[in-house]
């Protein structure tokens, strides 16, 4: 039995009918109820686990199974698969780890990855070890599907949509169907839509992965990462890469991020509803050039985002005329914290340029729109514009 893969009653309750969102959030992962139990149970701090005879699971040593994360994997698994069976969640703690312990585990020396080249700024780092192996990496865009031009051999294809931070989309449903074509797995990294926004395995996807350090727990105070995927063969691996990389969640972290869950669809709903009152305003804005989000009807990315998601993330880009006049409005924002990172109820926002590793203008700023009234970050942003014009 593998308790990550179990629903609990209430997705079968009320007359058979499937749950809402928001009541899915708020339940997700939630054992049944025992009397003078808590809802959710707190943290379970055991490097092992009481073991006479012989040494069946599912809880034995802390490096394979806590029972906190047993209850996180359930929660994450409603949201990224309601309803399908066989869907494994597995909890790592980092984005990175879970996305390491997908491609480390799938891919031997002589395989072909293919990877996009405006992904979140630690692939680089993760091609080049992937080469060390001997793995050949080929890279291309996100936006017009660019990435099914070099399918051909591959055994694994590594989708962001939308991409961090250009915000570009690409189609999912047709990378995957030409992917297995021919005979390549299918990651999508889920991290900015959220399992709210999309879900990945729904489009054929074969691993979705993400950062849970984002919105899913929404608070900037635990990093946490998750692989589900519904190939038992494959998601073994992914759990033997875990045992191996001893790459394991601390139980306070995933207590917490079980905790979060249960706002996620407020969270979701009210950020991402203000970043597009956001970009609507920016839209009026003569300095600011290259305004990407997906979910403005004439973003670039909008038509294929209509198809595949239901919400289109609480990320803003656009590119303010120079990189003192970036700096100057990151100075002038009160509501907003110049800090990187994204998802978080408290607005953030950075020069992404500062880092080096994206290729974008000086000016560019990614924008995470919090949980703020929006009618006073829409007026802080566009007094800081108005402020750092000097
Ligand atoms: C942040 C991020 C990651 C890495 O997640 P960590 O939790 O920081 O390790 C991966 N992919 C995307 C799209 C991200 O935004």
């Amino acid at each position: 039995m593998n308790d990550s893969r179990m629903t609990s009653g209430y997705e079968t309750g009320a007359g058979g009918t499937s749950p809402g969102e928001g009541t899915r959030a708020v339940r997700a992962g939630l054992p049944d109820p025992v009397k003078h139990e808590p809802t959710l149970p707190g943290p379970v701090f055991a490097a092992h686990f009481h073991l006479p005879g012989d040494p069946t699971g599912p809880y034995t040593y802390g490096r394979d199974e806590n029972p906190t994360w047993t209850l996180l994997e359930r929660a994450i698994g409603e949201l990224e698969a309601p309803g399908q069976d066989g869907v494994e969640t597995l909890v790592f703690p980092s984005g990175m780890a879970a996305i390491s312990s997908v491609l480390f585990s799938q891919l031997r020396t002589g395989d072909v990855a293919v990877l996009p080249n405006d992904g979140y700024q630690a692939l680089p780092l993760v091609r080049a070890q992937l080469e060390t192996y001997g793995i050949e990496v080929r890279t291309a865009p996100t936006g017009g599907d660019a990435q099914l031009d070099l399918l051909d051999g591959a055994r694994l294809l590594w989708i962001e949509t939308p991409s961090n931070p250009g915000l570009d989309v690409c189609d999912v449903r047709r990378l995957a169907e030409a992917a297995h074509a021919r005979g390549a797995l299918v990651a999508v990294d889920n991290t900015l839509a959220t399992p709210l926004g999309q879900r990945p395995l729904e489009l054929g996807a074969d691993f979705t992965v993400a950062s849970g350090t984002k919105q899913l727990t929404g608070h900037g105070d635990v990093l946490l990462g998750y692989v589900a995927g519904r190939d038992a063969e494959a998601m073994a691996a992914v759990r033997r890469w875990r045992k191996i990389a001893g790459a394991i969640t601390g139980p306070m972290e995933a207590w917490l991020a079980h905790r979060s869950i249960a706002t996620l669809q407020l969270r979701v709903d009210r950020q991402n509803a203000t970043a597009l009152t956001l970009a609507q305003a920016l839209r009026e804005r003569p300095e600011v050039t290259g305004l990407r989000y997906p979910g403005l009807p004439d973003d670039p990315s909008h038509k294929i985002a209509l198809q595949q998601m239901r919400r289109y993330g609480c990320v803003v880009s656009f590119t303010l005329p120079s990189q003192a006049r970036a700096d100057r409005f990151l100075d002038a924002l009160r509501l907003v914290d110049d800090a990187t990172s994204f998802g978080g109820v408290r607005s953030t926002a950075e020069r992404r340029g500062r880092w080096g590793g994206d290729a974008v203008p000086e000016g560019f700023v990614r924008f995470s729109v919090g949980a703020e009234d929006p009618a006073d970050l829409v007026a802080d942003v566009l007094r800081a514009l108005d402020e750092s014009a000097g």
